[in-house]
């Protein structure tokens, strides 16, 4: 998954794409209101972080123009320790939870799995078929009775993957899911990915469509 950080604190930004990129995570971070609104109307982000206070446009206003198109990503809003009402407007704006100033990395990613299961309707942190499962907090994967921890980048593949079994998702689909702006993506990258996962586990794992992309059956 890609998270687009909006964030003008440069401590806290900084802070917060090391955290999610140590948890496998690519990120995007803008820094200032107009730049966010670019961002997020860019699309690609599966999840965004958005601060309240910004720069040139206030968080509530990205976040009352982005409900106002119909785009339903998640949106976790972060607020300043007395900014209980933007939170409230933020809630109201169609925010999918929020988190006050200073809190704790690993709190801010327990949130975001909370609301990446409410999206996807799930009641655990699981991603699965009848044959294969993810779990989204420690990085595990079962297959056909196999079962390995993957390293972040293989385990982002086959996320983007089983977050929609049955549709195929192009190479420059799984890019973009899979890495930041601006981060050097060998020509093969996908397909190192790939080999990787399916010797780990059988070929099958993910069925490659000619021409088209890969896919996992749903
Ligand atoms: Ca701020």
């Amino acid at each position: 998954m890609r998270v687009l950080v909006i964030e003008d604190d440069v401590m806290l930004g900084r802070a917060l794409v090391q955290a999610l990129d140590d948890a496998g995570i690519s990120v995007d971070w803008v820094r200032d209101g107009p730049l966010g609104a670019e961002a997020a109307a860019i699309g690609g982000h599966g999840f965004i972080l958005l601060d309240l206070g910004l720069p040139g446009r206030s968080g509530l206003e990205i976040l009352r123009g982005l409900r106002a198109q119909g785009d339903r990503r998640p949106v976790l809003v972060i607020t300043a320790r007395d900014g209980l009402d933007d939170r409230i407007a933020g809630l109201d704006l169609g925010a999918d939870d929020y988190l006050v100033k200073p809190f704790e990395v690993k709190e801010l990613l327990a949130r975001m799995r909370a609301v990446l299961r409410r999206h996807g309707g799930q009641a655990t942190s699981v991603l699965s078929t009848n044959e294969i499962a993810l779990d989204l907090s420690s990085h595990e994967v079962r297959y056909r009775g196999a079962s390995e921890v993957l390293p972040a980048r293989e385990f982002a593949l086959l996320q983007a993957l089983l977050e929609r079994p049955g549709t195929i998702l192009s190479r420059s689909q799984l890019e973009e899911r899979l890495y930041g702006w601006g981060e050097e993506v060998e020509s093969n990258a996908i397909d190192v990915l790939i080999h990787y996962v399916r010797r780990k586990f059988d070929k099958d794992i993910i069925r490659n469509i000619r021409g088209a992309g890969w896919m996992i059956p749903k």
